[in-house]
């Protein structure tokens, strides 16, 4: 057995003073970890792909993490469903949810939110071989979209006769969708295109008609937390500003997704 040298001793103590001073929730790395809430079943956005997380929203997390200090093993993932976005930010499960998060002024008599990083539309997914041409094509059908959400909310106004199909995920929709249990299914074009495009469903899925709402993706936080707010909008305007943002976007959604470039890069923030 070995024993420690009294410098050795000292050195291992002032270490964990310094840890200490900076534990709490200082949230400028040295060691802490940062709670952050994303989809884990959303490709091109949010996604779980073994131990590895993919997608624009978690691209843009990790962006503005690191501008606050968080390495990207700092970063905990934590699965952030629609339904439950406003009690897990209330309780503090997550310091930061970046999860296709609409700014909405009903949420924001729950929680706070920074950004806008991205502005996106609410459209219909359809089968292949299917004759529903856009929303008004949707009477009388069996339509799929997700507890908790705007989507649900915007159907309901444009279609007010039509009883949702209410699942707990989109990607329960996409199966549903794909098997024919469902005749169509709604969201924003950013997660529609990215179902059309994964492996399983290439070539079976088609987007239609245009968008009919304004999604604009606020980065969820606890009400309160001015101080988050403010750094992770300077942080979004820098991911603007050095190209970053650009190619995240391109790297995730792919090419093939056309962005509202009126509204891309968003320029008015949330005030903190
Ligand atoms: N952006 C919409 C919302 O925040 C739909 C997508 C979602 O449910 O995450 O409700």
């Amino acid at each position: 057995m070995k024993f420690r040298s009294a410098s050795a001793v000292a050195v291992l103590a002032a270490a964990s003073l310094t840890l200490a001073a900076c534990g709490g929730d200082s949230d400028s790395g040295s060691g802490d970890k940062v709670k952050i809430g994303i989809k884990f079943d959303q490709p091109g956005l949010g996604f779980k792909d073994g131990s590895k997380y993919t997608g624009f929203d978690v691209a843009v997390a990790k962006y503005v993490a690191g501008k606050m200090g968080y390495k990207e093993n700092q970063i905990e993932w934590v699965q952030s469903p629609s339904k439950q976005r406003e009690s897990m930010l209330k309780a503090g499960t997550v310091k930061m949810i970046f999860a296709t998060y609409s700014i909405t002024d009903k949420r924001k008599k729950e929680v706070a939110f920074a950004g806008p990083y991205f502005v996106a539309g609410q459209s219909v997914l359809v089968r292949a071989d299917s004759n529903i041409n856009d929303v008004t094509g949707l009477k009388g059908k069996k339509v799929c979209s997700v507890t908790g959400s705007t989507s649900v909310d915007n159907l309901k106004k444009e279609q007010p006769n039509l009883v949702p199909q209410e699942y707990d995920t989109y990607s329960a929709c996409a199966s549903a969708l794909k098997d024919g249990v469902i005749d169509a299914m709604t969201t924003d074009d950013t997660i529609l295109a990215g179902y059309a495009n994964q492996t399983a469903y290439k070539g079976k899925f088609k987007l239609v008609g245009n968008t009919f709402s304004t999604e604009k993706y606020g980065v969820g936080l606890k009400q309160g937390d001015t101080d988050t707010c403010k750094k992770v909008n300077t942080a979004i305007q820098e991911m603007v500003k050095d190209g970053s943002w650009e190619k995240a976007l391109k790297d995730n959604l792919g090419a093939d997704y056309k962005f509202n470039a009126e509204n891309n890069p968003p320029k008015a923030f949330e005030a903190c």
